[in-house]
């Protein structure tokens, strides 16, 4: 069963953080004279939520937001290493921060996240990046404090080791007031043959359900009108603990906090998608009638290779009951094209369940082969051509079937949660609800975190549109 971080070690971290507060108010620096913190976040949501933490250890040691890495004096880069591409971004960007820290030596500068629990990753940023003083990977975020100690003191610190626990009671500053994530559980048992997650993550460890629900709470008193509950592989919640306390019960328990708020989850593995999960989405008002449930591929060959423990069947007799249960569901979904031994038979059977599943929206990705995880060892690797090719089949039939999906709602008033000013038009909202896309409508920024109703005017493959109702 998870632990909690035995209570001293966060508690001494935070002692460190308030050691460095009054070390800087000390020498005169609070206020406008505080030193800036940076922090550049790669990847996914989980990376979000725990920049969110870092940000609030960074401000409990007396740092504040600095608009950009120039003028910071800690540069925090959280990475991401799902996929190749995101690795060498990171990488590339840790790069440009040489030139801060030339400029002015006294720049902390951290690397943090899922690349930086991979050890030649690791062992690359100790070698090639003199400059970083600290790596650190998730589990260990917690040790920020002391990691800034002794990079201030000139020590450079690699922690490669996670404490593999849960550290309750760390502040956090979140970006928005009204849109919170809140992070269930965290890594995976699943060892998926082609995902680095359970090696940087560690094995899957969930919150106790009274801290999550007491988070819950405070996040609804503090103006939160969506909390999106995050776990790699969120519907395995309450597995590894004796809490007696699923991810739908901790649905339902979060949905009787009094307020007006909405609820949603991910991500979600296929063979762990319950009837009571399902019973929850349907029967439960606060719970947004969406449901991303990764299918990754419609072969069943494939889907053994890749060690997903279901088949195709499987998945859509989930899709089946969630219809059943929840029928206007909106239904999203992770496909891997050009996996290790994909033939063009394999595929035809993705785009076939797609046709099945009718899918909202997919996230389509090229297969990237991942260094330690058993798919970059298989044999045949495709082409990438063949893969790039298939990727362009996929995409069209994806975009059809959203455009399908998305003309339902024209004619209808959805409840939306603006979302902000559009980028592209001022006079534009943005919202989010039940459809997979954004909901666009005219208004102002005042709007932004209130809900409102919108009578839908339109909708293409990846838009939504409409006027804001008179109806209540
Ligand atoms: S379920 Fe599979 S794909 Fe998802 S994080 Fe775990 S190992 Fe990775």
């Amino acid at each position: 069963m998870a632990e909690k971080m035995k209570s001293g070690a966060v508690g001494e971290e935070l002692e460190v953080a308030r050691g460095i507060a009054e070390d800087l108010r000390a020498r005169g620096l609070f206020g406008d004279a505080a030193p800036g913190y940076y922090i550049r976040t790669f990847g996914c949501q989980q990376n979000e939520a725990d920049s969110e933490q870092l940000a609030g250890i960074a401000e409990a040691m007396g740092f504040v937001p600095a608009p950009g890495p120039e003028g910071a004096k800690l540069i925090l880069v959280n990475t991401c290493a799902i996929r190749e591409h995101a690795e060498k971004k990171a990488l590339s960007v840790i790069g440009t921060y040489k030139h801060v820290k030339d400029a002015d030596p006294g720049v902390i500068i951290g690397v943090g996240g899922c690349m930086a629990a991979e050890a030649h990753r690791a062992e690359t940023l100790k070698r090639s990046y003199p400059y970083v003083d600290f790596v650190f990977e998730p589990s260990s975020a917690f040790s920020l404090p002391s990691l800034v100690r002794d990079a201030m003191g000139g020590t450079r610190r690699f922690l490669s080791a996670g404490a593999n626990g849960i550290a309750e009671g760390l502040p956090k500053v979140r970006e928005k007031a009204y849109s919170a994530w809140l992070s269930v559980m965290y890594g995976c048992n699943n060892f998926c043959s082609y995902c680095i997650v359970p090696y940087v993550r560690g094995r899957e460890r969930s919150r106790r359900p009274e801290d999550v629900v007491e988070e819950a709470k405070r996040l609804v008193d503090g103006g939160a009108k969506n909390i999106t509950l995050l776990g790699q592989n969120v519907n395995s919640y309450g597995k590894d603990g004796d809490f007696g306390c699923g991810i739908a019960e901790l649905m339902r328990r979060i949905c009787r906090i009094d307020g007006d708020f909405e609820l949603r989850f991910m991500t979600s593995h296929p063979k762990d998608a319950s009837d009571e999960l399902i019973d929850v989405i349907a029967e439960e008002k606060k719970v947004v009638k969406h449901f991303h449930l990764p299918v990754q591929s419609g072969s069943d060959r494939i889907l053994a290779m890749m060690n997903r423990h279901y088949d195709r069947e499987r998945y859509l007799s989930v899709v089946e009951k969630l219809r059943a249960r929840v029928p206007d569901v909106t239904l999203t979904s992770d496909i891997i094209v050009g996996f290790p031994g994909e033939e063009e038979k394999d595929f035809l059977d993705t785009l076939d369940l797609m046709r099945l599943a009718r899918f909202d929206m997919i996230f389509s990705f090229i297969y990237s082969p991942r260094v330690g995880t058993p798919a970059a060892k298989m044999e045949p690797q495709i082409p990438r051509d063949v893969s790039a090719e298939r990727m362009e089949r996929l995409l069209a039939l994806g975009t059809a079937l959203s455009e399908e999906r998305n003309s339902r709602f024209v004619g209808r008033t959805l409840r939306v949660l603006a979302d902000g000013v559009s980028r592209t038009d001022p006079g534009m909202m943005t919202g989010r609800g039940a459809p997979a896309r954004p909901v666009h409508f005219p208004g102002g920024e005042e709007l932004t975190g209130k809900f409102v109703n919108v009578d839908i005017t339109g909708s293409g493959a990846f838009w939504i549109a409409g006027e804001l109702s008179e109806k209540e």
